[in-house]
């Protein structure tokens, strides 16, 4: 990938595309990056602020430029972007924005104007920074007069470009590799700059992969992004990003799997923007390669997302990233330099802007036919959804901002009818009585294939080789009983709040009482423990004024509670601000069940917890917990890098939490250190991989086999299997290696509702498998939650062999040693933050199970 820069700079289209360095005088009034900046682009990485005010900059000096300041990131950074054309064109920049929504069937009226949106997000990981200097060099570019060609592409576009996505990130490796960069050029890829430290750049604040967060946007950057993009709904979007350091360049069209949503045009485009991107590189002659790794199933990506709303959206993938610095030695001996990779990003970029705006009128045509037909004839198979609130309308709640941050339209079902569907839970089609207040989603709407799309009970995987989870719909990730019909349902979508009203407060009773049933619960009881509000859970259900409540119903009483001033008014304003449903009640003698003065109505213990993270821990697991606690929960936490456990004094807390990681580096002492702590009344809490690290130690029960007939029966179908591939074609292994795999598959958990770890669960709980390690029912302990059988998956892709594995496995179990416990979730209920019905379990795991 070797390519002088005086061949790259000499080349006509470098000179085509402004790329020559030669500034032109006559835009002396704004400054190019290298004169605002003091440097070339290309000598440094650029700390974000000195990015925004490049920005800023442009827009005070430019009137064809508009900067829009959309929000800011858990560190305070702002977040820009950028809207650049032609002056005729932003002088009528708002009808042009409305007349796009017109198009999509999100305004009413028709569109007069006809200039399609191309939308460019930069740096989304943060340590792929050579997007962020990219975004300078082509803001620059964009509205420099000399660039006659640029000029012509602005009279019907509007570029909107987003500098960095993840500025916290992008600063994280900028502000390290500027303090270990050495004076002269280093390009050793074992000298200290191409190596980043844990957690590295690429995540936010939070240790999110804000790539993964599109549709769930459970990170602040990615609501605050969407929210202007559903202003905007572009026809096209370009997410830049960087690969490994000996990769050439990927541009669309993207890899198989492609999802059965994606239409033909959308495909047939991507075709048509490789074509041309290819055609600069070809003549550069850089390596570039299209239709590999890079596939589009998994909708919350930066290119998968904006397909579902119509756009064409695209990753282009640079080699660089965190590894290669101001420069590195490729495996083939080149020096990668950060100015080639700038150049790459920069032709990419604005190639593509050519082909819209060549293309500009059958883009146009194109999208507006791809929202009349999702409005009049959506393409899947199921044309609406019924979700029912069940026994926890504050999870449903919490799956109406997911549709509202998506900006899919639902309502509320007004009557009773009987109607049939595809049952989620079962997986088996069934008839049901749809209900008033069943939230309903139809089809038949702007948002249709998005909508469509995070519903999908099954998605069709064109390809199992696949990039990532196979399975997210919707009603498993909320816990919640729903149908998909096949045939059209409409309701008036209402505005009106019909899962919540604020209690007012009255008069103080003997307690408030409400069912366990989501982690707004937990958020109710975080606030009530850090007031000092002393809360009790009943173990057992119980019936009282004529209703229900389950195990685990909180209980907030008067008695316990006579130092707190004031006692029932913040108790309600608390409920209130979390919008969870209370009860007043006049007396602790229950109808069926254990009265308020029971046994089995226990105190509940504040959590002081500790969270292991660092080196050798996977920074999403650290960073899914952190965001759970502080985002979610707003409960405190400590973080203990994994070296500070041997001196840790660990009697100030009692939770810890192992998250997915490699703790092998802990000696015998440090493993003895915690289970003495454990047995006088520590809580261990293991999620995924880290159960994996304590199976087969002293003091941990959990292992793959029940016994040693077990162990040795699958050693010896490992040894056939591996005896048959060794002979089978290279093609034939890589699938052969599919079977034992589970790629995001969700299978139906049976839990035991009346332990504290199913509290809330009715019995049920759907999770989301991501490997294909098994575990045994534990031998001593409580196997809270367990697979039974392989009839237990209910979507994704899972190979036969996981599958099998998966039968009679623990997916969440609890171990007790003294007065202590381990709890073991197999699987991570709080991946990607966006599996609400996880943090359930979580919330469990914090606050129920114990003593
Ligand atoms: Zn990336």
């Amino acid at each position: 990938m070797k390519t002088s820069l005086s061949r790259l700079l000499g080349c006509t289209l470098c000179m085509a595309l402004g790329l020559s360095g030669i500034l032109p005088s006559a835009v002396a009034q704004t400054k190019s990056p290298q004169a605002f900046l003091g440097y070339e682009l290309g000598t440094r990485f650029t700390p974000h602020h000195r990015v925004v005010a490049y920005f800023e900059h442009v827009a005070a000096t430019s009137a064809d430029v508009q900067l829009v300041h959309y929000g800011k990131t858990h560190e305070w950074r702002p977040l820009v972007a950028a809207f650049v054309s032609s002056p005729a064109n932003k002088a009528i920049l708002e009808t042009i924005r409305l007349d796009n929504l017109r198009r999509a069937g999100l305004e009413p009226g028709r569109a007069t104007t006809r200039v399609p949106i191309i939308w460019l997000s930069f740096n989304v990981h943060g340590n792929e920074a050579v997007s962020s200097e990219t975004a300078m060099k082509m803001l620059w570019e964009l509205r420099n007069p000399e660039n006659k060609e640029a000029q012509k592409w602005l009279e019907n576009t509007v570029v909107v470009i987003d500098p960095c996505l993840n500025p916290d990130g992008q600063e994280r490796y900028v502000n390290w590799y500027n303090q270990k960069v050495n004076g002269r050029l280093q390009p050793d890829p074992q000298s200290v700059e191409h190596n980043e430290p844990w957690p590295g750049g690429r995540p936010n604040h939070y240790l999110f992969d804000l790539n993964r967060d599109w549709a769930w946007q459970v990170q602040q950057e990615s609501q605050a992004r969407i929210r202007l993009y559903n202003r905007w709904m572009p026809q096209v979007h370009v997410d830049f990003h960087e690969q490994g350091i000996d990769a050439p360049y990927y541009f669309a069209p993207a890899a198989e799997p492609v999802h059965a949503f994606v239409t033909d045009f959308q495909k047939t485009f991507q075709e048509t923007v490789g074509r041309n991107n290819a055609r600069y590189f070809d003549r550069n002659a850089w390596l570039y390669f299209t239709r590999e790794i890079f596939d589009l199933f998994y909708p919350s990506y930066g290119d998968s997302w904006p397909m579902f709303n119509g756009a064409i959206g695209m990753t282009y993938e640079q080699g660089g990233s965190g590894r290669a610095g101001l420069g590195v030695l490729t495996a083939l001996g080149d020096t990668l330099t950060l100015a080639e990779r700038i150049s790459h990003h920069y032709t990419s970029g604005m190639a593509t802007i050519e082909t819209v705006s060549t293309h500009a009128d059958r883009l146009l045509d194109e999208y507006a036919a791809y929202f009349t037909e999702g409005q009049s004839n959506p393409q899947g198979q199921y044309k609406a959804y019924v979700v029912k609130p069940g026994n926890s309308p504050e999870r449903l709640a919490a799956l109406e901002r997911l549709l509202d941050r998506n900006g899919i339209r639902y309502g509320y079902a007004t009557g009773r009818a009987g109607l049939r569907g595809l049952d989620y839970l079962s997986g088996k089609p069934a008839s049901f009585e749809v209900e008033a207040g069943d939230l309903v989603v139809s089809a038949y709407q702007p948002k249709s294939v998005l909508a469509q799309t995070l519903f999908e009970p099954n998605p069709q995987l064109s390809d199992s080789l696949t990039y990532d989870i196979t399975s997210w719909a919707l009603p498993y990730a909320y816990g919640l009983q729903a149908y998909a019909l096949e045939k059209r349902l409409e309701v008036n979508t209402s505005d009106k709040d019909t899962v919540f009203e604020s209690k007012r407060f009255t008069d103080t009773p003997l307690a408030y009482v409400s069912p366990w049933t989501s982690v707004a619960h937990a958020r109710l009881a975080a606030a009530l423990l850090q007031e000092g509000i002393r809360i009790r859970y009943a173990e057992r259900p119980f019936t009282l004024a004529g209703k229900t409540y389950p195990a685990g119903s909180l209980i907030i009483g008067r008695a316990g509670n006579e130092h707190v001033a004031d006692f029932g008014r913040r108790v309600v304003a608390l409920a209130n601000d979390h919008r969870v449903r209370l009860d007043p009640v006049a007396t602790g003698y229950v109808d069926t069940g254990k009265d308020f003065g029971s046994g089995e109505v226990k105190a509940m213990r504040a959590p002081k917890v500790a969270l292991v993270g660092g080196d050798g821990v996977s920074s999403l697991g650290v960073g899914e917990v952190w965001h759970f606690f502080e985002q979610e929960l707003d409960y405190p936490l400590s973080i203990l890098a994994p070296d500070q456990l041997a001196s840790a004094d660990l009697s100030n807390y009692n939770t810890i939490i192992l998250p997915s990681g490699n703790y092998s580096a802990w000696g015998d002492a440090v493993l003895r250190k915690l289970t003495t702590w454990i047995s006088t009344g520590g809580k261990l809490i293991a999620i995924e991989s880290a159960v994996g690290f304590l199976s087969g130690k002293e003091g941990f029960g959990v292992s793959p086999f029940l016994d040693d007939d077990e162990r040795k029966e699958a050693e010896k179908q490992r040894e056939q299997a591996a005896a048959a591939e060794r002979i089978a074609d290279f093609r034939t292994r890589e699938r052969a290696g599919l079977s034992y795999t589970v790629s995001g598959a969700v299978f139906e958990v049976k839990m035991d509702a009346s332990f504290p770890l199913g509290f809330g669960t009715e019995g049920k709980y759907y999770t989301l498998k991501n490997s294909g390690r098994r575990y045994a029912y534990l031998k001593r302990g409580v196997n809270a939650g367990i697979i039974p059988d392989d009839t237990y998956q209910r979507s994704g892709f899972a190979g036969a062999k996981a599958k099998a594995g998966v039968a009679e496995s623990l997916v969440f179990g609890v171990e007790y040693n003294g007065r202590g416990q381990v709890i073991y979730l197999v699987d991570n209920p709080l991946f990607r933050g966006f599996w609400e019905y996880g943090k359930l379990i979580m919330s469990n795991a914090l606050f129920m199970v114990g003593d």
